[in-house]
């Protein structure tokens, strides 16, 4: 009897937890969906995309009965920057074929607007380049009633050790094609270039471009407004904090009508942020824990940049950090940024994982300016990020869906990052 109750028991603890597991994966799917739903944009700053996300975070917050950290009692922390963003149209055709944005070819997200029909088109091998005197003359040779196909770019950088975007840079004002033979992946730029450039799939124009037709439209906001979002459980001692942080921002639309999901980059995070706002609400803990949601890290650690500089909750009340970007697939375990800095608490995340497996592997790396851990860690905030290895690639383009997010094991990062608060207790 006493047997059989205890095999029920277990029986019962194995779907209790696989039951949990199911809860976990429900909840992080559901919020991964909203974020990454077409009403939000891409989260970017076209048609109010990050501001459709804050509003849902901050829903989010008042419904797990968060408290507000702010002076002012609300969640939001506002600051502004400048940006660059493709709100209007976004057309190129190659020799009268028309290519789909995204897909066939990316902006540079630097570039200015541009519109032309027929434009005729020269070739230049930047691959024969060879001096710097040569490249001065190409320079001068530029004439703005062309447009110019630019081969080897990728490789002339590396010879003259020049960063793309000082290439970028570089370029007089008019229309430029890149051929571009790897993955097309976007990015979001602060400042504008004289120039409008294309990166277009090898596979996707013709060997030699005889015409171009061009309808771009890019917009800089030197002030756009933003803001990060924070809130706390309140523990036993009030003034002391254990921190997740996470970014909701990404890159928008690049045009009217693509726009970059950004599930796995961070739509991913944000929910497991979102996950541990409602764990804790249910389960205050010793020390306050804070949350806070990042906006402005694609355009450059922005957010987290303004939140250092002007601290809401003070950093030396910060027991520890843990920063959330890309946790949507841990088939191969996670990787811990500054592991090498804070070796005991990186091994006390191992010593969780070893005792009950939560995932494959837990890898470690030493300091990396990556993501929004940042700036806390060169002010001294003891902290970590943790993002996730796995999935199919997707990365700052079309295809990082929702539905392209597996959860492969997430369910086990949310478990070690919970036992892992318990550690500080
Ligand atoms: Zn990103």
């Amino acid at each position: 009897m006493l047997k059989y109750s205890k095999f029920l028991l277990a029986l019962f603890l194995v779907f209790a937890y696989a039951a949990n597991a199911q809860n976990e994966k429900q909840f992080l799917a559901l919020n991964i969906g909203i974020l990454t739903s077409p009403s939000m944009h891409g989260r970017g700053y076209v048609a109010d995309g990050a501001e459709q996300a804050s509003i849902f975070i901050q829903r989010r917050f008042r419904e797990y009965k968060l408290k507000p950290v702010t002076a002012d009692g609300t969640f939001i922390q506002g600051y502004s920057f400048p940006i660059n963003t493709f709100p209007g149209k976004m057309a190129l055709s190659v020799d009268g074929k028309a290519l789909i944005p995204g897909a066939d070819f990316l902006i540079d997200a630097s570039s200015v607007s541009y519109s032309g029909t027929d434009i005729p088109v020269k070739t230049i091998d930047l691959g024969r380049i060879t001096d710097k005197s040569v490249w001065k003359k190409t320079l001068a040779s530029i004439d703005d009633r062309y447009a110019y196909c630019l081969e080897n770019a990728d490789s002339f950088c590396k010879e003259f050790n020049m960063q793309p975007g000082k290439f970028a840079s570089l370029l007089p004002k008019g229309c430029y094609i890149i051929p571009q033979k790897k993955k097309l992946t976007w990015t979001v730029e602060q400042d504008t270039i004289a120039a409008t450039i294309f990166y277009v799939k090898q596979d996707a124009m013709p060997k030699v471009i005889k015409t171009l037709s061009v309808d771009a439209t890019s917009l800089w906001i030197p002030k756009e407004k933003s803001e990060n979002i924070m809130a706390c459980v309140p523990g036993s001692v009030k003034d002391t904090f254990i921190v997740f942080t996470a970014h909701y921002d990404h890159l928008g639309m690049m045009g009217d009508s693509t726009y970059f999901p950004g599930a796995s980059d961070n739509a991913s995070g944000m929910a497991m942020l979102l996950y541990l706002a409602s764990y804790y609400a249910a389960h205050p803990q010793h020390y306050s824990i804070l949350f806070i949601a990042f906006s402005g890290e694609e355009p450059g650690l922005l957010g987290s940049a303004f939140y250092v500089a002007h601290p809401v909750v003070p950093l030396g009340q910060m027991k520890f950090l843990t920063n959330i970007d890309i946790m949507g697939d841990a088939t191969d375990g996670v990787t811990v940024v500054n592991a090498t800095e804070y070796p005991i608490e990186f091994s006390m995340l191992n010593r969780i994982n070893e005792a009950q497996h939560y995932i494959p592997v837990i890898k470690s790396r030493g300091k990396a300016a990556n993501s929004d851990h940042y700036h806390f860690t060169e002010a001294g905030a003891p902290s970590f990020f943790i993002y996730s290895n796995g999935g199919k690639g997707y990365y700052h383009d079309i295809y990082d869906k929702g539905a392209e997010v597996t959860l492969n094991h997430i369910d086990g990062v949310a478990k070690l990052l919970i036992d892992f608060v318990s550690y500080f207790n």
